[in-house]
């Protein structure tokens, strides 16, 4: 029997829903249940796939070719599970389905409403991992009171009515505000947002306050009175150094316990602390590697969220830091900035702005023999690179850029029959390459075939792949035979491009091989060992 703990925010937007929810979850999976979480957004957009980083930051692309929220990535990383298409949800896909259905005549004749078929598709969705897990954490995106998240407010009431008292949990996670002038904490701005729960039906059994100081027994007393919640169940979540010491957080104040209680279920195994121990190995370290991230949004950690994770998570487990510098690829003084950096990663993106800057600095990364990692457009720029560079290709391009360029060394393939193209015409989710031994590629993965998430429309064009290989850039993984994967050059301490997206596989304690293979390498280099 799934039991449900739904997550919802007010106050304001990013207070962090995604990482609280995780964290109450990874409590209950080191207490032996199996737990499964699922976003729902109210923004009309069928997906955030079409949105600009600065509006949404990351997209997070499922194994089975979901473009989602970024917290997706959160509940993978904090879970060690696998997101799919049923865990992201939005409004506009909600309603697509339900205007469909009306079209298909499904409705019979009656009128269309938000309630009760646009909370019952809602509802249907809430359930969409019924039986598979022992607890699924739905979160509710944006901040109660917004006009667009009511019908999913009014869902999860709904739910409570039909629903058994000990099968559904509600958690309002508010901020907790600290005025300086009056070097006071006010709780009004929560007061208020669960004012507003109550009034659309939802008493919440538990309080997550956000706050940047402690809050004392008189605050949390308060909260109580005027929220209506046990004060047991105020719940503080004070900044953290690490997002991963959260879950110990929580645990010290007996969420898991609350939870569990309110939920009326039992431990299914003893609780081992040796995961609280080993996230707080991850951060005892001094030396510092400075990692050069070239990008297009230099100003928006969150649009590369998942390989600063990655970043922090190899170099962890090297039992060292990293600081990651975003720079803006368009920067005149790209080239200086870069020479302070011990390593430099181009990743993903799309469209000309920004293209030049990349290539320059992959030009200066393989001369100065500096390590190396492109990721998807990152890649494409260092075959456009090498090809113009390095195997006289003179105005070798991306057909992304330049449709009538003379060496279209990246470009969209026809008649590739072996492709099932998804969403449009990207290619999404998990495909399988095949490693080439005696590759880089092959030493960091240990094994032949692997399995990555790709979002891409272009491909490296495979008529050019024995020109770049004499000039030592090798593939050294294929997708079917056919689609370059990985690409190499051997006569470089480090320099590695793959046309996937590896940052969405690192988790704590297992980071990914080649972020992994990045750092030590940067580490040699520092160490003058390259
Ligand atoms: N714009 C490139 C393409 O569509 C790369 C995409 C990416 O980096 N995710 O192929």
């Amino acid at each position: 029997m799934t039991k449900y703990i739904f997550i919802t925010g007010g106050v304001v937007s990013s207070l962090g829903k995604g990482i609280s929810g995780a964290s109450i979850g990874k409590l209950l999976q080191l207490h032996g249940f199996k737990v499964n979480m699922i976003k729902f957004d109210p923004y009309i957009n069928i997906d955030p796939g079409t949105m600009n980083p600065y509006q949404h930051g990351e997209i997070f692309v499922t194994i089975d070719g979901a473009e989602s929220d970024l917290d997706l990535g959160t509940y993978e990383r904090f879970l060690d599970i696998y997101m799919n298409k049923v865990n992201t949800n939005t409004a506009g896909d909600i309603y697509q389905t339900v205007i469909n259905r009306e079209r298909m005549g499904f409705y019979n004749g009656s009128t269309v409403q938000v309630i009760p078929h646009i909370t019952d598709e809602i509802k249907k969705r809430f359930v969409a991992l019924k039986d598979n897990c022992d607890i699924s954490i739905i979160e509710i995106g944006g901040t109660v009171g917004d006009i667009e998240g009511l019908p999913f407010v009014e869902s999860v009431r709904q739910f409570q009515l039909e629903n058994k008292k000990d099968d559904v949990l509600s958690i309002h996670i508010t901020l907790i505000p600290y005025i300086a002038g009056a070097q006071e904490l006010k709780t009004k701005p929560t007061q208020h947002s669960v004012n507003k729960l109550r009034e659309i039906g939802i008493s919440p059994d538990m309080i997550i306050c956000r706050t940047e100081h402690h809050i004392d027994n008189s605050l949390k007393e308060k909260i109580s009175l005027f929220c209506n919640v046990k004060k047991n169940y105020v719940i503080e979540a004070l900044d953290a150094p690490s997002i991963y010491y959260i879950p110990e957080f929580f645990y010290r104040q007996n969420v898991d316990l609350l939870v569990m209680n309110k939920l009326n279920i039992e431990p299914k195994k003893k609780f081992n602390k040796i995961w609280f121990k080993k996230i707080k190995l991850m951060s005892k370290f001094h030396k510092i590697i400075k990692v050069a991230v070239v990008g297009k949004y230099a100003n928006l950690k969150d649009a590369y969220k998942s390989i600063d994770e990655s970043l922090n998570l190899a170099a962890a487990e090297l039992k060292i830091k990293v600081e990651v510098y975003y720079f803006e690829s368009e920067d005149k003084n790209l080239i200086e900035k870069l020479k302070y950096c011990d390593c430099i990663l181009v990743p993903g993106g799309f469209g000309y702005r920004g293209i030049a800057g990349k290539v320059k600095a992959i030009t200066y990364a393989r001369e100065k023999k500096i390590p190396f990692f492109g990721i998807c457009l990152g890649m494409q720029c260092s075959v456009i690179e090498v090809s113009r560079n390095l195997a006289n290709l003179e105005g070798a391009n991306s057909t992304e850029f330049d449709k009538n360029t003379k060496y279209p060394v990246v470009k969209i393939l026809d008649g590739q029959k072996s492709i099932k193209y998804k969403g449009g015409t990207m290619r999404l989710g998990n495909y399988r390459a095949e490693i080439k031994k005696n590759t880089l590629a092959y030493s960091l993965y240990k094994t032949n075939k692997i399995n990555e998430r790709h979002r891409h429309r272009y491909e490296m064009n495979p008529e050019f792949i024995d020109i770049l290989e004499k000039v030592g850039f090798h593939v050294s993984a294929y997708h079917n035979g056919v689609l370059p994967e990985i690409v190499e050059i051997k006569n470089h301490p480090f320099f590695i491009g793959v046309q996937f997206h590896p940052e969405f596989n690192s988790r704590p304690m297992k980071a990914h091989p080649i972020f992994k293979g990045f750092i030590n390498a940067a580490i040699k280099k520092q160490n003058n060992l390259i």
